[in-house]
């Protein structure tokens, strides 16, 4: 793969560097800074003077073997596919698993992040699903955490009526063996919580962080969906926690960016907010009555629309945003390397017009979109 010196960039790291020079080489950013000299065999320039770089999109909710299935056989989602990452500027993934714990292995969940990573993004995952005792690959999850390098912690539904409902003592019993799992195999150890509509989630949380249990390996996603998930999530993250708010699914806001606006509103720390996708996981379709007509794939695009909203229609400063979607899923999953414009850092990079529409795409340094043409797609595509 041939270095790749970026001239003139606005670059927002996510911080913002003002006007530099990028230079990528092996997959990663080897230097930022001005008017570099650089003298390589086979370098390539490119000119982005007048555009914005920022880190690709880390976006740690995508069904990436497909979701649904609530409906019979018939509902299940396909598998995602590479270019729907690239189109997006989406370029590092945690893949998850939904409700089906009994056709979706996480097997195969381990297989496709590996698949997409030898096709060029950078991959993760949760082990097993909603259901509670959780679905794992060797004899219990926290085992998979240590045993699979790419497998962050474990996922899980709660407040919801397709969980397993499982009682406090359970949920604390499991956070207890995600934390001395990730302890002993050197990661924070998550536990991923798809919230559901039913109330009483966060008091759960509540209590067991009353009891003593560390709140930052508790993760709830969906955090927007009712009102007063809404609002328990908002005292969660005043607490210290992170939340997770999904722009692809079900929103009690007008859009998830009003999500956004209302919780840093009410006071919540930017650096405890993430969004995700839900990308490939199955919604309804309806028609001008509002009658369901049928079922749709959820894309992967909505983070980008969110960003898009927050910069164009509530005038956020990108620095202040772009963190949701980059460098605070890194941090809250320790990885440094990811979402972030930084010397040693993994060379994924987007280049945007200044009205901050995607042009150009770099994943671990390779180039997958060339001004809105995507260049690289996966194995199985045209
Ligand atoms: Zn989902």
């Amino acid at each position: 793969m041939p270095a790749t010196l970026i001239r003139n960039a606005h670059v927002y790291a996510p911080e913002d560097l003002g006007v530099n020079d990028v230079l990528i080489a092996n997959g990663k950013f080897l230097a930022v800074g001005k008017d570099l000299n650089v003298v390589l065999p086979k370098l390539e320039t490119i000119d982005a003077k007048g555009k914005i770089l920022t880190p690709g999109f880390f976006d740690q909710h995508i069904h990436v073997t497909g979701g649904g299935g609530e409906g019979g056989p018939v509902s299940r989602t396909p598998e995602l596919v590479l270019s729907e990452l690239v189109a997006c500027g989406t370029t590092s993934v945690v893949g998850v698993s939904g409700t089906d714990f009994i056709t979706r292995s996480i097997e195969n969940l381990l297989a496709k992040v590996r698949a997409l990573s030898a096709e060029g993004a950078s991959t993760w995952m949760y082990t097993s699903c909603y259901h509670y005792p959780p679905v794992s690959m060797s004899e219990s999850a926290a085992k998979d955490m240590f045993m699979v390098p790419e497998c962050l912690g474990v996922k899980i539904a709660l407040g919801d009526h397709r969980s397993s409902f499982p009682t406090i003592d359970q949920l604390i019993q499991l956070l207890a063996d995600i934390r001395l799992a990730g302890m002993i195999s050197g990661k924070i150890g998550v536990l991923h919580i798809h919230s559901g509509n039913l109330e009483g989630e966060f008091e759960m949380f509540r209590e067991v962080v009353r009891r003593g249990f560390p709140i930052r390996h508790i993760r709830p996603t969906h955090c927007a969906r009712k009102e007063h998930v809404f609002k328990g999530a908002v005292e969660f993250a005043k607490a210290g926690g992170y939340i997770d708010i999904t722009t692809g699914g079900s929103c009690c806001f007008k859009s998830p960016a009003e999500a956004i606006m209302t919780a840093l509103g009410e006071g919540v720390d930017p650096a405890r907010i993430t969004i995700s996708s839900d990308g490939h996981g199955s919604k309804p379709r309806f028609n001008e009555k509002g009658e369901m007509v049928g079922l749709a794939v959820c894309g992967i695009e909505c983070n980008l629309e969110t960003i898009q909203k927050l910069f164009r229609e509530y005038g956020q400063p990108l620095e202040r945003i772009l963190p949701f979607i980059t460098k605070n899923v890194a941090d809250s999953h320790g990885l440094g390397c990811q979402g972030r414009v930084a010397e040693g850092a993994c060379a994924n990079a987007l280049l945007f017009d200044p009205d901050l529409t995607l042009t150009d795409v770099f994943s671990k340094g390779r180039q997958m979109m060339r001004e809105k043409e995507i260049i690289v797609k996966g194995t199985f595509e045209e």
